[in-house]
């Protein structure tokens, strides 16, 4: 037999041969690093057979961040904790174990409840292990021979894991512990250069809770002991900057279990709110938008029509008023295309940009909801474009051109994505074509290179994903603009052409920031708290250095509000360190002094994370000016 490597050449091997031996006809260096086997995208444990004239590609140590060698390696060492909690607890029954983005969990039943001590023990355990050294070997089993192996060892869920498994059985050894697995492991625990233990929660069996509770340990583990250190420096960074701290610290939302996954909008978080909302308005109406305003609740005749009940009803709050069923918006489209269908409309009148920051509802899952990244009811910077097939292109770039014109503003670094026809789609494959080349044009005239999405696009039509990635390195979906041929037809909107002949127009859906409640939580974190000046609730905190100076404090902020600056005097009866320190809380961009040695040509300045200077009211008024400009 043969398979394929990666540079197309063609390796011989004796039949029946595996993985590891194709290493090994490569090389030994190559056969001593492999973890993994992978074709086609799927992944095989290096002990198992190949199949005649297969592609395969050996992953080894050396693709260290590779997300499938990860997997393999984060696999191993949960058996390895398995391995530890079995030996470290005696009596412990384990459950399943496998690898997740980032790391990897095992749910035990211990004999006794354990505290956060077991981590340490656990991992110190792991770490023995590893400095013993362990192999993984591979063989497959009869399904009773399976079961009855569980019962006698007393593992209780693995006999249960037995029962329900498809296909055929195998299991992994290391040490002396065996677990029912499909693999793929490494050949042994040498790659395991660094393992960290994270946290322990509580899980049902299964997710099931009229099941046992069983305990989760959660870690991680890296081929590099600098990948780990890296790892938990992000973890660290990520929880200094969660925003839903960050919310609370700086005064900007909260929450109420009284209303689950909405938020309250504190005077603070509304500056923020609105800056963002005169910028919408402002853009709108420089680039030809029109703005509109519909209805919250719809008869479900409407999400019948515009699909929504069949696809999207779990999501929706209904609710009924005299014996009719009603549903809350979760978007703002299918009254957009009422409304559109309102007055007829000639050619002449298109392209028709009708743009709606309306309140939406979804029926988020109350376990899913996380601070403003996932709430139940939001605002989005909404429109949507009605335009003949031929407008498609120009309104895109539109788009596009307003999307970076925000980017630009708000310093985000951002990527393109374009999702081409999925399997199930409605419309013909003419119509398809000549959308994805519509979307593809405009990505070009704007100079973007872009990622292709294959078959990501939507049933109703292909689209634009714009991704930011933020200071930690973590990618956030911000923008969409989706081209939709479907629900101009279920409604019957129709427009008369220059051939005064009826058309369907074309429908854009299209949000920039998104909904403004996730932006604010990502730019939250992205920014540390530490808002632009434009955004900054309040851009300047002016402190008199004693009660003397409060009536000329005061007139300097009167002057910058003039001056159209966010500016507030702390005049409490507190020390000036003290007022200091609240003003750096705050994250407050710009501290201004004022006091005996002060005047308009010299006023002692701090800039947030910076260190004092001396300014002139001209420079500091000039220095406002261009960084808060929009
Ligand atoms: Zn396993
Ligand atoms: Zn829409």
């Amino acid at each position: 037999m043969k398979v394929v490597l990666p540079d197309s050449s063609e390796l011989e091997l004796p039949d029946g041969a595996t993985g590891l031996d194709a290493a090994r006809a490569i090389g030994p260096k190559l056969a001593e690093q492999a973890v993994l086997v992978r074709s086609n995208g799927t992944v095989r444990d290096l002990r198992q057979p190949l199949d005649d004239g297969q592609q395969i590609q050996i992953l080894t140590t050396r693709d260290k961040d590779d997300p499938d060698a990860l997997y393999v390696l984060r696999h191993s060492a949960a058996h390895l904790l398995a391995e530890a909690a079995r030996r470290v607890y005696p009596g412990t029954k384990v459950a399943i174990g496998p690898p997740i983005e980032n790391g990897f969990y095992y749910d035990f039943e211990f004999p006794k409840a354990v505290g956060e001590e077991a981590l340490e023990r656990l991992e110190e355990e792991i770490r023995r292990e590893l400095a013993e050294g362990r192999e993984w070997e591979r063989w497959e089993v009869e399904r009773d021979e399976a079961k009855r192996y569980f019962e006698q060892e007393g593992e209780p869920y693995k006999v249960e894991l037995v029962d329900t498994a498809e296909g055929s059985i195998s299991f992994y050894k290391q040490g002396d512990f065996v677990d029912l697995c499909r693999g793929p492991h490494l050949q042994d625990s040498k790659p395991i250069k660094a393992v960290k233990l994270l946290s322990l929660a509580g899980a049902y069996w299964r997710g099931d809770e009229t099941k046992p509770q069983l305990t989760r340990v959660y870690g991680t583990a890296f081929y590099d002991p600098k990948d780990l250190e890296a790892y938990l420096h992000r973890l660290e960074e990520a929880k200094r900057r969660d925003h839903r701290r960050l919310s609370k610290e700086l005064g900007l939302v909260d929450f109420s279990e009284l209303a689950p996954g909405m938020p309250f909008w504190h005077p603070r978080g509304m500056v923020i709110w609105n800056v963002l909302e005169d910028l919408r308005r402002r853009e709108n109406a420089k680039r030809g938008y029109v703005e509109v305003r519909t209805p919250q609740l719809y008869d479900s005749d409407l999400w019948r029509t515009s699909g929504h009940w069949d696809k999207f009803r779990e999501n929706m709050f209904t609710l009924e008023v005299e014996g009719r069923e009603y549903g809350l918006k979760p978007m703002n489209c299918p009254g957009h295309c009422l409304l559109f269908a309102q007055a007829p409309h000639s050619y002449r009148e298109l392209p028709l940009r009708l743009a709606e920051a309306g309140n939406l509802h979804r029926n988020e899952l109350s376990g899913t909801l996380h601070g403003l990244l996932r709430v139940r009811h939001f605002v989005q910077d909404d429109a949507h474009i009605y335009c003949t097939p031929e407008q498609v292109e120009d309104e895109v770039l539109g788009c596009l051109d307003y999307a970076f014109y925000l980017y630009e503003l708000l310093g985000l670094d951002v990527s393109a994505e374009l999702s081409t026809r999925p399997e199930n789609r409605l419309g013909t494959d003419e119509e398809w074509d000549q959308a994805e080349a519509a979307l593809a044009a405009a990505l070009d005239r704007q100079g973007l290179a872009y990622r292709i999405g294959q078959g990501e696009g939507i049933f109703y039509g292909p689209k634009i994903d714009m991704h930011m990635s933020d200071s930690l390195g973590r990618s956030w979906q911000i923008s969409t603009i989706q081209l939709d041929f479907q629900m101009p037809a279920r409604f019957g909107l129709r427009y008369q052409g220059d051939d005064n002949a009826e058309h369907t127009p074309v429908m854009i859906h299209r949000a920039l920031l998104g909904s403004l409640e996730r932006f604010i939580g990502i730019y939250l974190e992205h920014t540390g708290g530490d808002l632009p000046l434009v955004l900054a609730p309040e851009q300047v905190r002016v402190l008199p250095v004693s009660d003397r100076f409060r009536a000329e404090a005061e007139s300097l902020a009167d002057d910058l509000r003039v001056h159209g600056f966010r500016a507030s005097v702390d005049e409490r009866d507190e020390t000036l360190g003290r007022r200091i320190r609240d003003a750096e809380l705050y994250k407050i961009p710009y501290v201004v002094f004022w006091g005996e040695r002060e005047s308009l040509e010299s006023l002692a300045v701090r800039k947030r994370g910076g260190d004092q200077l001396t300014v002139s009211w001209e420079t500091l008024l000039s220095e406002l000016q261009a960084a808060a400009k929009v």
